[in-house]
């Protein structure tokens, strides 16, 4: 570049000219042909141009060096020349040789033959790129970084600018894809049931637009400054906080995250934007957007998770700024549909989680802590949508599916009218559900089933009387863990437990022991890597080989059950020992609790869990000693079938409803008949209605499930007969397909079965 480099003062002045420019009464086009000669002049460039994308083309809009009949003329296609590498990996491109380059285009129209340096940044706004910025020089030479910097930022306000539309209709030149417009159709992974229309809420929202360009860059450097103490003197105060609050591993991410905080590399950059006249907001933006853009493009997982760090530490570090806790939070109006990249369980339950209509989620898992405090709250939740965050802005109409994981953006009007006749069809079937809630669930044939629900956290207690079931089959009581900062007290534990038992009043509780492992980990537990997680150290395993954690628990709820039956069942029994091993540590507590003067309880009763196929042949062996089994079905038929029940590519290949999975059934229930020993079955597959008539036809009298599955199974139960699903279903387990689901769906239908 010829002259001198613009100083931060230099981009300051052109920010300020630039508003002027922006401001002033002129017609969009003109106003675009002002910026280009003031950023040639001020960056002292011999060619200034944008390029805004139109349809499929980003098209010369305005330029100061080129010819000025190429302008609206010179048009490049999506990824064509270098404008095209620009958009196509949102990043500058700062070039000394341009016609050199591969991707070069040459246009004769433009006349841009004499120029050889070229930087060109995206205008980006939410990662999408609908713009280029370019300047060129005669010269060759790399331009330096302060410039590519000030060309950044003025293609960051520009952005805003053009589309907002609170400069004049810039976007009205043409068809420009500042916003994203179109519907659009997202297929994700439904984490929590429910079907939901509303209002697309950022969880992370832009800066405010009235805040890009500071008039006071020397306040606003204070104002950062102060934001900046605030968050790391919070982070510290974590980190040097109670010693029993936290234990190892979750300290050495604080740490980590400290240390983030106080790299002066992250620091100096915000400074540099603010003191180039941004707003401290708008400098943190610019920052937190390529944090976002370098973690989507990495592929190393290490290397995404530290740009996660540090966008997290932006959002922060944005949250303080805009001053207050939870301030970065907006009020949300009745029908918000929360679009995040990523949340926590706590986050959630900061935006007063019943006011939520759903939950959309570029990432997340169905076993995540999130996902369960959805489905307790019963908020639909649909999660592993690609590029989500980039495709949303805040107000776009959007429908959630939590049923089938499909997500709409901005839906044409007749796709919302379908979702609205589906969402009235659904809660017609839930008045139908509720009218049905105290009655007993009875087939047609008059076979009494108890249904009973899968709970994990003290709000699902709720759903005992809404959805009519007879008690709790499972509680899964690592989900307090799971939801926790910290490992749990006793005293907490004890709390939550007698909280259930107490909100389920006469109705049964089964706490199903701490289930670790495997795909639940712990942040705050140091666990060792396993090649095998789900074949590995998990569940009893731990309990039986490190048993303070458990005897701890077990002690909780000798604790709560004071006076009450207890019922314990303990996951992942995979041989009559380990079950004797575990009720002896059961024993112990509560003779423990005698010997203290304590009450204990007034029944006990030690059950284990049918999850390892080893166990489901060695039912007689727990004859006498077990005064229950519970099948977990999820388990169960991932070890049976070898196929990872968290893995998409394998979850759904084999299906429950098949051959070989109905007769170990089937075995089963004989086995444990013969044994004396009741059983029931607590997966999720006991709240399909589908599934259900299986389990009942093999003789199951107690399903427990989600609260979602009690109202439809039980619609289901009072149209079926027992006897001729259990004819059906046993002439079908001789056959050699892989599924029977079509001839039990067959028979359900030509008996009239409500499903
Ligand atoms: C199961 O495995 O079926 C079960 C009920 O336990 P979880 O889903 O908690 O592993
Ligand atoms: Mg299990």
């Amino acid at each position: 570049m010829t002259g001198p480099s613009p100083s931060l003062g230099g981009s300051r002045i052109l920010l300020r000219k630039l508003r002027e420019i922006m401001e002033a009464g002129a017609d969009a086009q003109q106003r675009l042909d002002r910026l280009v000669v003031m950023i040639a002049a001020t960056m002292v460039a011999d060619v200034c141009s944008i390029y805004l994308k139109r349809g499929r083309v980003y098209e010369l809009f305005a330029t100061e060096g080129l010819k000025a009949d190429a302008v609206h003329r010179t048009k490049l296609k999506e990824g064509e020349g270098l404008v095209g590498l620009v958009a196509e990996t949102a990043r500058p491109l700062n070039i000394a040789d341009a016609p050199r380059h591969e991707r070069f285009s040459y246009r004769p129209e433009t006349g841009e033959d004499p120029y050889q340096s070229f930087l060109g940044v995206p205008i980006v706004r939410s990662e999408r790129a609908f713009g280029v910025l370019v300047v060129q020089n005669k010269v060759a030479r790399t331009y330096g970084e302060d410039e590519v910097e000030a060309l950044q930022t003025i293609a960051m306000v520009l952005a805003e600018m053009v589309a907002s539309g609170a400069y004049g209709d810039v976007a009205a030149l043409g068809e420009i894809d500042a916003r994203p417009m179109k519907p659009e159709r997202l297929a994700g992974r439904a984490f929590s049931d429910g079907l939901a229309i509303g209002v697309a809420v950022l969880h992370e929202p832009h800066a405010p637009l009235g805040r890009i360009v500071a008039d006071d860059p020397a306040g606003e450097e204070a104002r950062l400054r102060q934001a900046l103490e605030r968050i790391r003197s919070d982070i510290a105060e974590l980190v040097n906080g109670d010693p029993a609050a936290i234990s190892g591993v979750s300290r050495e991410v604080l740490e980590t995250f400290l240390m983030l905080a106080s790299d002066a590399s992250w620091e100096n950059r915000i400074v540099s934007g603010v003191r180039a006249g941004l707003s401290a907001d708008a400098a943190v933006e610019r920052i937190r957007a390529e944090h976002r853009a370098k973690a989507a493009a990495t592929r190393d997982p290490h290397m995404r998770a530290r740009f996660h760090d540090l966008e997290d530490l932006d959002n922060r570090l944005l949250r303080a700024l805009a001053g207050g806790e939870h301030s970065g939070r907006q009020a949300i109006a009745g029908d918000a549909i929360l679009i995040a990249r990523e949340i926590g369980p706590a986050e959630l339950f900061d935006y007063g989680a019943r006011q939520l209509r759903g939950v959309a989620l570029e990432e997340g898992a169905p076993t995540a802590h999130a996902a369960i405090v959805a489905r307790a709250l019963g908020i639909a939740m649909v999660g592993r949508l690609p590029n989500l965050t980039s495709r949303v802005e805040a107000g776009d109409a959007v429908i959630l599916d939590g049923e089938s994981g499909e997500v709409r953006l901005r839906p044409e009007s007749d796709v919302v009218k379908a979702y609205e006749q589906r969402q009235a069809l659904r809660s017609e079937r839930a008045a139908e559900f509720r009218r049905l809630r105290d009655q007993p669930a009875i087939t047609k044939d008059g076979a009494r089933v108890t249904l009973l629900l899968n709970a994990g956290l003290a709000l699902d207690a709720v759903h005992l009387e809404e959805a009519g079931a007879e008690g709790i089959g499972l509680f899964r009581t690592e989900f307090q863990f799971m939801v926790s900062e910290t490992l749990p007290k006793l005293e907490a534990q004890t709390e939550l437990y007698r909280n259930v038992l107490q909100a389920a009043g006469d109705k049964p509780v089964t706490f199903r022991t701490l289930d670790l492992g495997g795909d639940k980990v712990l942040p705050y537990m140091a666990s060792e890597r396993e090649d095998n997680p789900a074949l590995g150290w998990r569940a009893i395993r731990i309990g039986l080989d490190r048993p303070a954690l458990l005897r701890y628990q077990l002690r909780a709820l000798v604790e709560a059950a004071e006076g009450r039956l207890l019922r314990v069942m303990f996951p992942l029994v995979t041989t009559a020992p380990e079950f004797d091993a575990a009720k002896a540590l059961v024993l112990r507590e509560v003779e423990w609790a005698k010997k203290r003067g304590a009450q204990g309880p007034a029944n006990l009763e030690v059950g284990a869990m049918i999850e390892a196929p080893a166990l489901a042949f060695a039912i007689d062996a727990l004859k006498g000693k077990a005064n229950f089994l519970s099948i977990g079905t999820n388990d169960l038929m991932q070890y049976f079938f070898a196929a990872d029940r968290g893995n998409p590519k394998v979850a759904d290949r084999y299906d429950i409803l098949s051959p070989p999975a109905l007769r170990l059934l089937k075995r089963i229930r004989e086995d444990a008949r013969a044994a004396d020993l009741p059983v029931s079955i607590c997966g999720e597959a006991a709240g399909r209605p589908l599934e259900a008539i299986a389990f009942v036809a093999l003789g199951y009298e107690r399903l427990s499930m989600p609260a979602s599955g009690v109202g439809p199974v039980k619609r289901m139960l009072a149209s079926l007969d027992r006897r001729l699903a259990e004819e059906a279903v046993m002439s079908m387990l001789d056959s050699a397909r892989a599924s029977v689901r079509g001839e039990i769906l067959a028979f359900a239908q030509r008996s009239g079965v409500s499903l």
